[in-house]
């Protein structure tokens, strides 16, 4: 029996891994996309090493999900990277483990993992706790890399995997990149309908610019591409002049344009947080104060 399954994506991040899971007990490393070299590197920290040569979450699960059963660790550990992510995710939710992802921090609690990470770019820290068997994944460069020493088994895995692809679809594209935009003008709720936001591309059009949104405007009433979403979880754009219009200001918001040289807000509320980060603002309904500004610009 292992106490901690390893699942390294690349020989760089094994060290870090390992040092992470040293509180916890005994590690089994599960090293996948890894060539036979980058196996043999991994080896080295002096641990049994399963490889993989798969890059695909879905064999990742299958592999997971036979040494889950076989080890029955208290912990699996991995880097936060997408294949390791999707990988793992879907073993948590197989097993109905708990799951975290950006760890900064981790404890051995007897029967519960204590692990910290970061919200709100870093601004916020959670403090948790969980029971084990748990699945960590850990942030890059959050731990310091463990030495190597001695030398490990190889055991080579098949790619057999127990979920079947159905299908490829490569994401939809509207075409917009708002990242590569020297304005961009930004439409949140204040919009009542989906047809006024014809006011917001009319400005955008008169600057030679673009129209992001917040997040509800892209996801949740979908009435703007996803392309086009601004902040922590949408885009970072760093446009010479952001006109936020409608737009609250939120930190999620914000945290996607704090690289913008000059910020315009528009908003009727002027208590509105948007007005705590904007250079210039004009407090009032944009359905006035839009017309004006667009024919101005016409002249
Ligand atoms: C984990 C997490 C991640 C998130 N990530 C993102 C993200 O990446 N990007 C993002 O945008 N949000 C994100 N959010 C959501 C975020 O917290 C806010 O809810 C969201 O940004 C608010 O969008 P809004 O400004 O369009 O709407 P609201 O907050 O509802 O603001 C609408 C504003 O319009 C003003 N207004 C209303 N009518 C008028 C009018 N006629 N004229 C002028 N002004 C008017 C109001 O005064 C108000 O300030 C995230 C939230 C969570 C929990």
């Amino acid at each position: 029996m292992k106490s901690v399954l390893v699942v390294s994506q690349a020989p760089e991040d094994v060290g870090e891994l390992l040092n992470a899971a040293r509180p916890f007990g005994e590690p089994a490393i599960l090293a996948f996309q890894h060539s036979a070299e980058r196996a043999e590197e991994v080896a080295e920290y002096g641990h049994i090493v399963y490889r993989l040569r798969s890059d695909r979450p879905e064999a990742l699960l299958a592999a997971a999900k036979k040494l889950y059963e076989e080890l029955r660790p208290q912990l699996i550990l991995g880097p936060s990277t997408k294949n390791s992510r999707d990988g793992l995710a879907l073993l948590a939710g197989l097993y109905d483990l708990p799951l975290a992802s950006e760890v900064t921090q981790l404890e051995d609690a007897g029967d519960y993992v204590v692990y910290s990470r970061g919200f709100m770019s870093e601004r916020v820290i959670m403090k948790a706790k969980v029971p084990k068997p748990a699945v960590m994944l850990l942030k890059q460069k959050a731990f310091a890399p463990s030495e190597k020493g001695g030398k490990g088994e190889i055991v080579e895995l098949g790619a057999e995997s127990s979920v079947r692809l159905l299908e490829r679809r490569p994401k939809e594209f509207s075409g917009i990149r708002i990242e590569d935009a020297q304005v961009v003008v930004g439409v949140g709720r204040g919009f009542r309908s989906k047809e006024d936001l014809k006011l917001a591309f009319e400005l955008a059009r008169a600057l030679g610019g673009q129209v992001g949104a917040t997040r509800p405007i892209a996801t949740d009433l979908k009435w703007l591409p996803e392309d086009v979403w601004i902040g922590i979880s949408g885009k970072r754009i760093a446009p010479k002049l952001y006109i936020a219009v409608g737009v609250s200001g939120a930190p999620q918001h914000m945290a996607g344009v704090s690289d913008a040289k000059v910020i315009v807000a528009i908003n009727k509320d002027k208590s509105a947080p948007i007005f705590k980060y904007a250079d210039y603002g004009i407090v009032g309904d944009l359905y006035k104060v839009l017309p004006a500004l667009i024919a101005r610009l016409k002249k």
